[in-house]
């Protein structure tokens, strides 16, 4: 795709090593003093590994409030249940796309006592005026998620958002996030124009991206582009043994964010609500 200018790297996170649930290994990507900056993106989690006892204790029930979670199957099984009825299981390439609203609780449990467990775990804030919605829950199979290679060799998962025409499965969401899973071959480009006004970041997870200024960014390390009048997209050029890494972009919602744990919120007031709800039960009815 052809873009004008593209974005500048603002800055190159390390994703830090993290255990989250009970006791599942993973990579933390967003930290919170990143949630404002890449607004409505408040939360990337890599997880990766053949090692059963890094992942076989899952995550059991736990609460949800105040924003989406996406989660993205590269490899492995995990079976989904929430209070709001919704069961599936989570296959190799696919997608679940949950809006928590006003609470959920929900296990996600690996459905596999051996083998590779990959995938990420995206949060996607919600309005303020969304937050309190009721819950919905989409699963996407893998033959649901278009891939496509651009006139410049790369090739794509388009999960949400739209590259030359091709349009991911999730529908219009007020954020209008872009998710894109790309591979591109060793010494590949790959642009993709972008509103000036939306955060944009990549993750990448294999390989490396070659950088005019920043040099070689290797796996695990998160890149924020910069947001400046008339750069209207994003490049990217990988190194010599091809990269792996998520594209993500989405429009800001401008608002304050309160979180503690699983609930996010706009202002503390809020999330005591949702502390309390929690507590008498009220939160999933
Ligand atoms: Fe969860």
């Amino acid at each position: 795709m052809m873009i004008r200018h593209a974005r500048t790297i603002e800055s190159i996170h390390a994703a830090r090593p993290a255990s989250d649930g009970a006791g599942v290994k993973l990579w933390r990507n967003i930290a919170p003093e990143l949630q404002q900056r890449l607004d409505p993106f408040l939360l990337l989690d890599a997880f990766g590994s053949d090692d059963p006892d890094s992942y076989i204790a899952g995550f059991p029930d736990h609460p949800h409030r105040g924003f989406e979670t996406v989660t993205y199957m590269l490899e492995g099984k995990m079976r989904h249940k929430d209070s709001a009825g919704n069961e599936g299981l989570l296959e190799s390439g696919s997608i679940q796309w949950m809006r928590a609203g006003r609470g959920v609780i929900h296990s996600e449990m690996p459905e596999q006592e051996h083998g590779l467990m990959q995938g990420f775990q995206l949060w996607i804030n919600l309005h303020s005026s969304e937050k309190l919605s009721d819950p919905a829950y989409e699963e996407i199979a893998p033959d649901g998620i278009p891939s496509h290679t651009d006139s410049s060799g790369a090739h794509m998962k388009i999960i949400a958002g739209e590259v030359d025409g091709v349009r991911g499965p999730i529908g219009e969401r007020r954020t209008k996030p872009l998710y894109l899973d790309l591979r591109l071959e060793p010494h590949a480009e790959f642009s993709q124009a972008i509103p000036v006004e939306h955060n944009a970041l990549a993750y990448v997870f294999e390989g490396s991206l070659i950088d005019g200024s920043r040099g070689e960014i290797g796996a695990h390390q998160l890149i924020v582009f910069g947001t400046r009048e008339g750069h209207d997209g994003v490049a990217v050029s990988s190194g010599g043994t091809g990269a792996r890494l998520l594209l993500l972009a989405g429009q800001p919602l401008n608002e304050p964010i309160a979180q503690w744990g699983p609930f996010v919120m706009n202002t503390r007031q809020e999330i005591e609500q949702a502390i309390a709800a929690y507590r008498d039960g009220s939160l999933t009815r």
